[in-house]
């Protein structure tokens, strides 16, 4: 059995597993897909003391710096259970093998919902985006889309307004869902068009880059373009934690709820990342969570009895 079994190898689950074997615990990750949300990224222009670097080569990156370690790396493998157990926890694995573990880390991050239109697979990267913290400066100056009009959708339209010359958010219903402070600024910023019951239904461009959208108005059922250089697609993202319901404490939105240790709802299981409820989705901060609830699983290991 392993001390600490990290599921996910994203940069949550890659700085747990470092933070882990350093202190010489056995140590294993389990991830689908190794490297995570940051092998479907190009530029990444706020990793700190990085100015600029590329997903696949952060990616790469992680897993290199992982391997310094005596880290068991099981790539390509999906969990499917979690099974608490009193000195051992079991997570079981889409390929019919069960691991166990004395702690656990769950890293399994997020995904961003798409709208699944034409043109928004072919120019992700290349006008499409989803994050406005990470890609709104690369369209400094120019004309973009918001799609959604939640909470999230209307924080980065008012966010994208002081960078951007001109914001258009679409939003699916009559009514925008953000609240009302929200809304209020949004309102009254100038380079920022609402318009209401649009319902995307292609993103167009010139086969190297987006130019522009379409939708149609659900009111009169008319088709319009409007030309511009960047989407971001804010309709939701989901934390990976279909496979937990009904063993760690999910919140609502299905993020598992972690206190500022990292721990959850059951003991020596612990999570950081995107999967959990620590707001604000950025590498930096998924490392640091994942470096701390890697430590608090070595504070656990050192309190319950000995291997
Ligand atoms: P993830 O990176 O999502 O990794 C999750 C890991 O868990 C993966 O290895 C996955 O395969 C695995 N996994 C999932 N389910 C299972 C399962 N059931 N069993 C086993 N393994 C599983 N952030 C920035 O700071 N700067 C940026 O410029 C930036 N740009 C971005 C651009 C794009 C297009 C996207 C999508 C995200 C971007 N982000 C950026 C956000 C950043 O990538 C995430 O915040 C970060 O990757 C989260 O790390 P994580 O380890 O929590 O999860």
């Amino acid at each position: 059995p392993f001390d600490v079994l990290v599921v996910g190898g994203g940069p949550a689950g890659a700085a747990a597993a470092i933070y882990a074997a350093r202190k010489g615990v056995r140590t294993g990750v389990a991830a689908e897909r190794f490297g995570g949300q940051v092998l479907d990224t190009m530029e990444i222009a706020n990793f700190i003391s990085v100015p600029h670097t590329e997903g696949p080569k952060l990616a790469t990156a992680l897993e290199t710096h992982v391997r310094d370690y005596e880290v068991d790396i099981m790539n390509l493998q999906t969990a499917t259970k979690l099974v608490p157990g009193g000195d051992l926890i079991g997570v079981e694995l889409a390929n019919g093998a069960t691991l166990r573990s004395r702690s656990v880390i769950l890293s399994t991050g997020a995904r961003w919902r798409r709208m699944g239109v034409p043109g928004e697979d072919q120019y992700m990267a290349k006008g499409v985006a989803f994050c406005p913290h990470c890609d709104g400066p690369l369209f400094k100056g120019k004309r973009v889309a918001v799609i959604g009009g939640g909470n999230s959708g209307v924080e980065a339209a008012i966010d994208l307004a002081g960078i951007v010359s001109h914001v258009t958010l679409l939003e699916f219903d009559s009514k925008l869902r953000a609240d009302d402070v929200l809304q209020r600024k949004l309102r009254s910023l100038p380079n920022v068009r609402i318009i209401l019951s649009a319902r995307t239904t292609e993103v167009t461009g010139d086969g190297t880059r987006v130019n522009g959208l379409k939708y149609e108005d659900r009111t009169s059922s008319e088709i319009h373009h409007v030309a511009l250089e960047g989407i971001f697609v804010q309709i939701g993202l989901l934390p990976n934690t279909e496979w937990l319901k009904g063993t760690v404490e999910l919140s609502p939105r299905g993020e598992v709820l972690v206190n500022d240790r990292g721990e959850t709802s059951i003991p020596g299981v612990f999570a950081a990342g995107d999967c959990t409820t620590v707001p604000y989705k950025q590498i930096v901060i998924a490392m640091g969570e994942g470096a701390k609830s890697s430590l608090a699983a070595f504070d656990h290991l050192i309190r319950t009895s000995a291997p």
